[in-house]
């Protein structure tokens, strides 16, 4: 059955040039507005010779130059008095949030109620595009916090008449599956994983629970990693992608590429090797740029802002669903990249390697990796896999899976093999990785080169 549904079906159907206008009128706002309101777009303007008045349209913003986390957090304290991007009076802030920073502190964000009801929006059109609607049961396993996302899913919920069990994790007992009968969870990749594992060591079928389908969001993924998670539970997973600055993209049920809500944030893919934006197809960071609608109000707004999310622009064409929005394959976190003799290697490219269907029979799925440089100067990278039962596998061909998958893109890796680079495995029983005793979102890829 086609699902053709939309939360803002004018908005989300405009054709292409109206799209252009708007973003085009938005841009203009939030350029006027960042200039009265900021403080630190007020003195960026300044600094870098900017008149305003003189960014017109969305592409004027590709000669603008690009700000960074640490840009946000060099413009509040203790770095500075007072919190340079916060673009509204204290007495219209509604919440204050804290970006998870993993380089020192927190950036800090200030969110307006405006600034809510466009990020529910965000959300609000990714579920129904995934096919949720009124009377939808949602469990949303992301954890309420400082972040924006299980907060901003709750309220998308209130938008669409859906009704929300605020778990906040996936370590729920199984009544909230037999007794409130969900027809979706959001959570991550392994967290559904686990909860799959755990409900059928409970006896419980999770291809015969009463869900209709899986949202996947908060971290990047393999393909493989979700077609082992569609398998086990026999449900279509959707993928999302949020973040407190603003980005909500979601994917839709065509399932090629995660749309942009383009009228509420403009994104453009940038080259930081080359200082230079990219055109579409082609790899980069996303650097996004808030937009807000004429009259409104946001607590935080940022202009060419450097997420350190790399994407690529997939089309720009509608899509077989309806959407005119244009959709971009999912990011990966620059984060969680590590060059290893000149190539990189992304948490993602592990993760693909375990996944491989064949080694499934034998492992969780759960896995971390290690690179180290030896006396000799030779780079290693060590990666260590979970039996699913203690003792039970083959590592061999565990192995060999995974270099398979892994050399198919690294040629310059597989290259170094007999000379300075070596791959290793090591297999734990379950529940013996060195992430399991950490807190938080586990780190897959470390670097423990000196
Ligand atoms: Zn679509």
């Amino acid at each position: 059955m086609e699902w053709n549904a939309f939360f803002n079906e004018p908005v989300e159907r405009l054709p292409r040039d109206d799209l252009n206008a708007l973003i085009d009128e938005r841009v203009r706002f939030t350029i006027r507005y960042a200039s009265e309101n900021s403080p630190f777009y007020r003195s960026w303007f300044r600094k870098h010779g900017i008149d305003p008045v003189s960014i017109r349209e969305h592409e004027d913003l590709l000669e603008l130059p690009v700000i960074s986390g640490r840009t946000i957090r060099e413009n509040q304290p203790p770095v500075t008095d007072d919190f340079r991007f916060r673009s509204v009076s204290w007495n219209e802030i509604f919440t204050i949030h804290e970006t998870s920073g993993t380089s020192g502190i927190p950036k800090s964000f200030f969110l307006t109620w405006d600034d809510w009801m466009r990020y529910a929006e965000k959300y609000a059109r990714s579920f129904v595009s995934q096919g949720f609607s009124a009377g939808d049961r949602i469990v949303v396993c992301s954890s309420y916090g400082m972040n924006v996302g299980a907060n901003t899913m709750t309220l998308a919920g209130r938008e669409i008449g859906a009704t929300i069990i605020p778990t906040g994790n996936c370590n729920f007992p199984q009544r909230i599956i037999t007794s409130y009968r969900p027809t979706g969870i959001v959570g991550s990749v392994f967290k559904l994983l686990h909860l799959a594992r755990r409900m059928r060591e409970e006896g419980l079928r999770p291809e015969d629970s009463p869900l209709k389908r899986l949202v996947v969001g908060g971290e990047s993924f393999a393909d493989e990693s979700r077609t082992y998670l569609e398998e086990l539970w026999q449900r279509e997973v959707f993928n999302t992608y949020g973040s407190t600055e603003g980005t909500m993209c979601g994917e839709c049920i065509i399932r090629k590429g995660l749309h942009v809500p383009e009228d509420l944030v403009h994104l453009d893919v940038y080259d930081p090797s080359l200082q230079e934006f990219v055109r579409d197809g082609e790899c980069g960071r996303i650097v996004l740029t808030t937009l807000i609608p004429e009259g409104g109000r946001s607590g935080t707004l940022l202009i060419n802002y450097d997420t350190e999310d790399t994407t690529v622009v997939v089309t720009r064409d509608p899509c077989p669903c309806g959407r005119t929005h244009l959709k971009i394959l999912n990011p990966q976190r620059e984060t969680e990249t590590v060059w290893i003799l000149g190539t990189p290697v992304n948490k993602v490219d592990i993760e693909r390697g375990v996944f491989q269907r064949e080694n499934m029979e034998y492992l969780t799925g759960e896995y971390e990796a290690f690179v180290y440089r030896d006396d000799e100067g030779g780079e290693i990278l060590r990666v260590s896999m979970e039996y699913a039962e203690p003792g039970k596998g083959d590592k061999e061909l565990v192995s060999e899976n995974f270099r398979r998958s892994f050399f198919v893109n690294k040629p310059a890796l597989a290259r170094s093999l007999t000379e300075n680079f070596s791959l290793i495995f090591n297999f734990t029983d379950p529940g013996e990785l060195e992430l399991h005793a950490l807190k938080g979102r586990p780190r897959r890829l470390i670097d423990r080169r000196a």
